[in-house]
């Protein structure tokens, strides 16, 4: 059972910040239905995607890929929770979450469970055997260096569905003993993992996320299974998704746009010093806090690759980089080209490449990078789109330089804490 001290331990390190998001003005213009992109999504993974030997093997078990992340990944951090101090570092410094998270947590209701996990284990829930079993018998009390406390499905209060995804249910759950964190449970069946041929790929995910540590990345804070799912500790993404967020009003203004580009290079920056190349952002991987602030979610494409180049065609058709579309090696500047298709998708509600008459099109259009500026378009932003929407990988511009790009400083508050979405 967990103790209070354990519950700490594990769940320290909350970051999340100030101030809500503005309503852009402009009109609706996105045209997708997230729903088709998830199936798009599934149909792309399933045709595009090869395996990725290196990211997680089979000897993961006893030497696990990310192992040159923080030192300090199993010891507490300073907790969010008890934090009553403002926050009032600046870029590049741990930041100290700002109170109001604390009390918005507390304030929170978590809604009436609808009794789906007990549902839905009867139906989707079979158990798995063998190689694959072990493959996901995924616990983040015995997987960490120091041994945390163990988790089950006991410790918590579950209330409302936050969503399904491929593998399951996401539910905003409470924990029992204090001090009563919140959380989103996300449920992973093994049976369909094995069905689908993603024990790695899960493995790979989940070892992943839960060494990272920054504020515009969706932490992981644990993990445990039972017989037939394995649960995730994510944390709890208070404004759910920023697909949504388009969808409804088709675009954001410059402004907004400027401020989660600004915390997406931040974000890709620690990333890629982390040696992960996420290689799937679009704006169905990301999430938004309760603050409004961007959190990077989805690391299923990620891969741990110090001084690898990788050559795994995988990705959203929209946001492939030309290296990708012409099967090269790739690095972690495909996340740079990625940065630029969504600056432009935030500011128009379509990716630039798009071409609904055939994906040869959409290919042939991102190879040519056949780039077209609306009237509307700032200079400024032209010019960093221009930047990262570059065909040679190496003449795109760096992340610190779009985080000191005028587009990306107008915008950005004078005491921006870290992450934050303030304005
Ligand atoms: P995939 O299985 O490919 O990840 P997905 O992203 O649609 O697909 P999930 O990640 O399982 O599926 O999430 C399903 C939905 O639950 C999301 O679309 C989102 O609305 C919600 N959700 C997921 N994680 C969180 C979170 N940490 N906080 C709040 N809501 C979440
Ligand atoms: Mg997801």
């Amino acid at each position: 059972m967990a103790t209070l001290d354990s519950v700490r331990w594990q769940l320290a390190a909350l970051d999340i910040s100030n101030k809500n998001p503005s309503n852009p003005a402009r009109p609706p213009l996105h045209s997708k239905q997230p729903s088709q992109t998830i199936a798009a999504n599934a149909r792309l993974r399933t045709t595009y995607a090869a395996p990725n030997p290196t990211a997680t093997s089979s000897n993961t078990k006893n030497k696990p890929p990310v192992t040159s992340f923080s030192s300090n990944a199993s010891q507490p951090q300073p907790s969010a929770i008890h934090t009553k101090t403002s926050a009032t570092k600046t870029r590049g410094q741990t930041p100290l979450p700002p109170p109001r998270t604390a009390e918005i947590m507390q304030s929170l209701n978590i809604g009436n469970y609808d009794g789906g996990l007990e549902k839905e284990n009867e139906k989707r829930g079979e158990k798995v055997y063998g190689e694959a079993a072990k493959d996901l018998e995924l616990d983040s009390s015995s997987a960490r260096k120091s041994p945390t406390s163990e988790w089950s499905l006991h410790n918590f209060d579950i209330g409302r569905p936050l969503g399904k995804g491929k593998f399951g249910r996401v539910y905003m759950v409470r924990t029992k003993c204090e001090p009563k964190y919140i959380l989103a449970l996300k449920t992973l069946y093994k049976s369909e993992i094995v069905t689908g041929r993603v024990e790695k790929q899960t493995r790979r995910e989940i070892e992943i996320q839960q060494n990272l540590r920054h504020p515009n990345v969706l932490r992981l804070y644990g993990y445990f299974h039972d017989e037939k799912r394995i649960f995730l500790m994510l944390e709890f993404a208070g404004q759910g998704e920023l697909y949504r967020q388009l969808s409804k009003h088709g675009c954001f203004s410059e402004k907004k746009s400027s401020r989660y580009i600004d915390q997406m290079a931040d974000a890709l920056s620690y990333l890629h010093s982390k040696h992960v190349i996420h290689r799937d952002i679009k704006p169905e991987n990301l999430l938004l806090g309760l603050n409004g602030e961007l959190k990077i979610a989805d690391f299923g494409w990620s891969v741990h690759a110090p001084g690898n180049r990788r050559m795994t065609l995988c990705g959203t058709l929209d946001y492939l980089p030309p290296e990708m579309v012409e099967r090269k090696e790739h690095n972690e500047k495909v996340d740079y080209w990625a940065l630029g298709v969504l600056t432009y998708e935030f500011l128009i509600g379509n990716p630039p490449f798009e071409d609904r008459r055939s994906v040869k099109n959409t290919y042939q259009r991102i190879m040519a990078v056949d780039l077209k500026f609306p009237y509307s378009m700032s200079i400024q932003v032209k010019d960093l789109i221009g930047k990262l929407l570059r065909h040679d990988p190496q003449d795109r511009i760096a992340l610190s330089e779009v985080l000191r790009h005028p587009w990306i400083v107008k915008y950005r508050p004078k005491d921006c804490p870290r992450g934050s979405q303030t304005y």
